[in-house]
C-alpha cells in the first residue's frame, strides 16, 4: 500500500506506460528494458491490464499438422502453442503425428453451457422454496432481464441449491463464441436485482462459488462449466509398436496403473497425465483465460486395447474458451488463433475441439514414452 502511494507521490498514477515503466525501474532499481519491447499499443490492451508497464514473451511453437475430424474442427490444423517447458511441443508433435498414422483424431462437443452461482441469504428453508418457486414461474421474465445487457448471452436455465439460510442459484448460459465470464457475470447480475425485488432473498454475492470458476471443482466435472468435449483416435497395433516404442497392452497397463489407479490413490480431480501442460501453451498462445486451465486439469484419459489397437479418449468436462473478446483481442493471440481458422464468430466450439484433440495427442505421447522408459531422456535431452 505504502509502495502504491510511494509512486502516487511522484505523480506517475496516471502516466502513460512508459512513464510508468521508469517509475518502477526507478522504485525498484531494476532495467526493464526487454519488458519495453512489444507490438501493441496500450489502448489495444486497455480492457486486459491495467497499471501496464509493458509484456512478458514467452515462445511460440507449433504442433502439427494434426488430422481432426468434428462436428466444428474438420481438416488438418497446426496448433500454436506458447510454453517454456522445453520438450512439451516436441512431445505433442509426436503424439500428432502417429495419431495423423491412425487416420486422425475425432471430436465432439457433448455440452456448452457457462455458468455464474450467486448465494443469496434467505430467511429458513421454506422462504428458499418459495424464491425456488418464483424462479420456476417466472424464468421468462429472467431471461428477459438477462438478455437486456447481451445480445449474444442468452440464459438457458437456473439450477437452485438451497442449504440453511443460503440459497445458491446456478445460472446457466449459451454464450455464443465468448468465454463468457463477463458476460455471464453482467446479465446475473441484473437478474439479481429482479429476485432480489420479487422475492426478499438478499444477494450476497454474484459468485457464490458453485459456478465454479477457476478452482478444480467437481460440480464442473461432473456437470460439465464451458464446453464439454471429447476427443479419441484408434491407433492400429503395428503403427504403436513402430512410433512409441512399447506395444499396446503395456501402454494400455499404463494408463490403468497411473491415470486410474494414481489418480485414485492421489484423489485428484480428473485422471490424466498432463492435461493442463497442453491447455496451458494453448491458451497462453491464443489469449483464453489462462487461470482457466484449472478446468482443463479436470481431463480424464481413458486408453484401451481394441483387438490389439491402442483406443484412447480424453474427456475434457470444462473447457472454457472463447474466441471473440477477452484476450483474444491481442494481435499476438489474434494471428494464432487465425492460424487454426478460429478467430471471431463461428470459432469457439471449433477451437474447443482443436483443444481436446491437441490434449489427446500429448496424453498418448507422454503416456507411451512412460510406458517406454523414455520420458527422462527426452527431458534432459530436449529441457535441460
Ligand atoms: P467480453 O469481452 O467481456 O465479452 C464478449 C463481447 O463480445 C461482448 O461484448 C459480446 O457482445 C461480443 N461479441 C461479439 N461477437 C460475439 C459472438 N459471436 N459471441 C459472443 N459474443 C460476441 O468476454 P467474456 O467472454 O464475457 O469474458 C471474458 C473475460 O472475462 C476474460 O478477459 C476473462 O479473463 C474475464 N473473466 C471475468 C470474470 C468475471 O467474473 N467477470 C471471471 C473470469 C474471467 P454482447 O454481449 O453485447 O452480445
Amino acid at each position: 500500500m505504502s509502495e502504491q502511494k510511494g509512486l502516487k507521490n511522484r505523480g506517475y498514477a496516471h502516466a502513460d506506460v512508459d512513464d510508468r515503466r521508469r517509475a518502477v525501474e526507478e522504485f525498484t532499481g531494476t532495467s526493464l528494458e526487454s519488458i519495453s519491447k512489444y507490438c501493441f499499443s496500450s489502448e489495444t490492451a486497455s480492457k486486459n491490464i491495467e497499471n501496464m508497464i509493458g509484456a512478458v514473451q514467452i515462445p511460440l511453437g507449433f504442433a502439427g499438422p494434426l488430422q481432426i475430424s468434428g462436428d466444428y474442427a474438420d481438416g488438418r490444423f497446426i496448433v500454436p502453442m506458447a510454453t517454456t517447458e522445453g520438450a512439451l511441443v516436441a512431445s505433442v508433435a509426436r503424439g500428432m503425428s502417429v495419431i495423423n498414422d491412425g487416420g486422425g483424431a475425432k471430436t465432439r462437443v457433448f455440452w456448452d453451457n457457462m455458468t455464474r452461482a450467486p448465494v443469496f441469504r434467505v430467511r429458513d428453508i421454506g422462504h428458499a422454496r418459495e424464491v425456488m418457486d418464483w424462479i420456476e414461474g417466472n424464468f421468462d421474465s429472467l431471461a428477459a432481464s438477462a438478455a437486456s445487457t447481451t445480445s449474444h448471452g442468452r440464459l438457458v436455465s437456473v439450477e437452485p441449491y438451497p442449504t440453511g439460510r443460503n440459497l445458491f442459484l446456478r445460472f446457466l448460459y449459451d454464450t455464443g463464441d465468448a468465454m463468457g465470464m463477463n458476460m455471464a457475470t453482467i446479465a446475473t447480475e441484473t437478474a439479481c436485482k429482479v429476485i432480489e425485488e420479487r422475492t426478499g432473498a438478499v444477494l450476497v454475492s454474484v459468485s457464490g462459488n458453485m459456478c465454479s470458476d477457476k478452482k478444480a471443482a467437481a460440480i464442473n466435472m461432473i456437470k460439465g462449466r464451458g464446453k464439454t468435449v471429447v476427443a479419441e483416435a484408434l491407433i492400429p497395433a503395428e503403427i504403436v509398436l513402430r512410433r512409441l516404442g512399447a506395444d499396446t497392452a503395456s501402454i494400455v497397463e499404463t494408463g490403468y496403473r497411473k491415470n486410474m489407479v494414481g489418480s485414485a490413490m492421489a484423489v485428484t480431480i480428473g485422471a490424466n497425465a498432463h492435461a493442463a501442460n497442453m491447455v496451458a501453451a494453448v491458451y497462453i498462445a491464443t489469449g483464453q483465460d489462462p487461470a482457466q486451465v484449472v478446468g482443463g486439469s479436470m481431463t480424464v484419459t481413458t486408453i484401451e486395447n481394441v483387438d490389439g489397437d491402442l483406443y484412447i479418449a480424453v474427456r475434457m468436462p470444462s473447457v472454457e474458451v472463447g474466441t471473440v473478446g477477452g484476450g483474444t483481442r491481442l494481435p499476438c493471440q489474434s494471428e494464432a488463433l487465425r492460424m487454426i481458422g478460429c478467430l471471431g464468430d463461428g470459432g469457439a466450439r471449433k477451437f474447443s475441439e482443436i483443444v481436446a484433440a491437441t490434449v489427446l495427442a500429448g496424453e498418448l505421447s507422454t503416456i507411451a514414452a512412460q510406458t517406454a522408459g523414455h520420458l527422462g531422456k527426452a527431458h534432459s535431452e530436449l529441457g535441460r
